[in-house]
């Protein structure tokens, strides 16, 4: 069986991780099986679609490595791919079905409409139906309205109480009652199709084998597959995803302003395409290994739809911060220098120090920058004007044996000539030798005597970049003989 897949974003808001996640599973099991994954825009909730809808979606997947082979700029043979310029042929299907007696004109006004949610209201039903009023008027009250041009929708007629079932991939057998269904709008009275129908008639014309998409959608199958029936084509295979939920439980809300939910924050805050790639793939699948870091060329080789989760799968932007670490460390220099400039110079003077210094100020931070845009939080130590003892660098330093270990330091370093990383470990290593204190009992004091606090990066690169004038200026401020 050939395979087609399709992400089928509506361009009502941008490239949210819900449906990243969407198109990376249709993309995962399309490349999986040396099939085809096509983005489709959904795009016929004309109010509600926002400007830079379709170029979000379309530039943040390619962003992240998720590229369609067909597309609204990548044509195939299946297009158009934008459903704003296929309405003709839902119109096509839609009067098809109207000659067939499946889908009939509804020419009930909104009035009509919402006096019939009142009065079912009133009679406590509590999900609304259309009454099928229209199903029983005659041809020739149908033929007058048409001429006379009255507004009107097209409504599909509904199966009473029958029973559809799909073989779900990930949830097995789901079984579907229709009574409750009611008979859906197919066309809108602008003419325009409605989401149920557009996607069974495209989803047939591009001949999609299977559909991943989410859990919201589980209700709208029994819809699609009234329609399937009436035209007698083979609906495809379905797996619906289960939710992303946070770290309370609670669904991924795009309202929910706590937690960055866009993909193009991330792009922003300089996160990293693979590692966005690889963490939204665990959302929801694993490859039953023990381990969690994957191109995407594995990625691709590993996925099968066995492995979907049944249960909600929690977004933790905590193992994502890790993640993104995992990828930088495996940047070369180069790419990594790439990254954190551009946030650099948001911020600081570039031409303030030479570049071989940003270089190597910026690369010592490499092993512990979990995203691009943090680096400008991690170097202050080098724009400090004041480099006076932490509190807990001052109690620290009230040890006894710390007098000893700076005053020899102190000695060594500022009479250091050559002021090179080797020479300064050097100097370390004397003191090392001569004190016999060693490890971070030697590391210590010295870090706090030369930046005034206790922790930061490698030590000797930190005493060469941040130079001889501030180290002794520092070490004037920070020890009393
Ligand atoms: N356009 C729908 C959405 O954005 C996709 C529906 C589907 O995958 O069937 O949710």
């Amino acid at each position: 069986m050939k395979v087609r897949v399709r992400y089928a974003p509506s361009p009502t808001g941008y490239l949210h991780i819900g449906g990243a996640r969407t198109a990376l599973f249709n993309y995962l099991f399309a490349k999986n099986n040396k099939g085809q994954f096509i983005v489709r825009i959904e795009d016929t909730d004309l109010e509600r679609n926002i400007t830079d809808g379709i170029s979000s979606q379309l530039d943040n997947l390619r962003w992240m490595g998720i590229i369609p082979d067909e597309t609204i700029d990548t044509l195939g043979e299946y297009g158009p791919y934008k459903q704003t310029e296929r309405l003709d042929i839902y119109l096509k299907y839609a009067h098809e079905l109207v000659k067939n007696k499946h889908a009939y004109y509804c020419f009930c006004t909104s009035e009509t409409l919402d006096k019939m949610r009142e009065d079912q209201t009133a009679d406590n039903i509590l999900a609304f139906q259309y009454d099928k009023r229209c199903l029983k008027l005659d041809d020739k009250t149908i033929v007058d309205n048409l001429q006379k041009k009255v507004s009107y929708t097209i409504r599909i007629i509904i199966p009473d109480d029958k029973i559809y079932m799909i073989a779900d991939l990930v949830r097995g057998n789901v079984e579907f009652k229709t009574q409750d269904l009611g008979d859906f709008i197919i066309i809108k009275s602008n003419g325009v199709a409605t989401y149920n129908f557009a996607v069974v008639i495209d989803d047939h014309l591009m001949e999609i084998s299977h559909v991943f998409r989410g859990e919201e959608h589980l209700s709208n199958t029994p819809r699609q597959l009234v329609i399937y029936e009436y035209f007698k084509w083979t609906p495809p295979v379905f797996a619906h995803m289960t939710l992303i939920i946070n770290s309370d439980r609670k669904k991924l809300s795009k309202r929910d302003g706590s937690l960055m939910q866009f993909i193009h924050q991330y792009r922003q805050e300089g996160y990293l395409p693979a590692a966005i790639f690889n963490f939204i793939a665990l959302l929801g699948w694993s490859s039953h290994e023990e381990k969690e870091i994957y191109s995407k060329e594995q990625l691709i080789k590993l996925f099968t739809p066995k492995y979907l989760s049944q249960a909600p799968s929690m977004f933790d932007p905590q193992k994502l911060l890790w993640m993104n670490n995992q990828y930088i460390k495996q940047l070369t220099n180069e790419q990594y220098l790439a990254l954190v400039i551009p946030f650099i110079k948001t911020k600081y003077n570039w031409s303030s120090n030479s570049s071989e210094w940003w270089a190597q100020m910026l690369i010592i931070y490499q092993p512990q920058l979990e995203y691009g845009a943090q680096i400008n939080e991690l170097v202050t130590l080098f724009f400090k004007n004041n480099y006076q003892l932490e509190v807990d660098a001052k109690t620290f330093m009230k040890e006894n044996y710390c007098k000893n270990v700076c005053t020899t330091f102190i000695n060594k370093i500022v009479a250091c000539q050559g002021w090179t990383n080797e020479n300064i470990k050097t100097i370390i290593n004397e003191v090392k030798v001569e004190t016999k204190v060693n490890g971070k009992l030697l590391f210590m004091p010295i870090r706090i005597i030369t930046t005034g606090q206790m922790h930061g990066p490698d030590l000797v690169s930190t005493i060469k970049l941040l130079g001889y004038d501030t180290i002794t200026k520092n070490l004037k401020l920070n020890f009393k003989k």
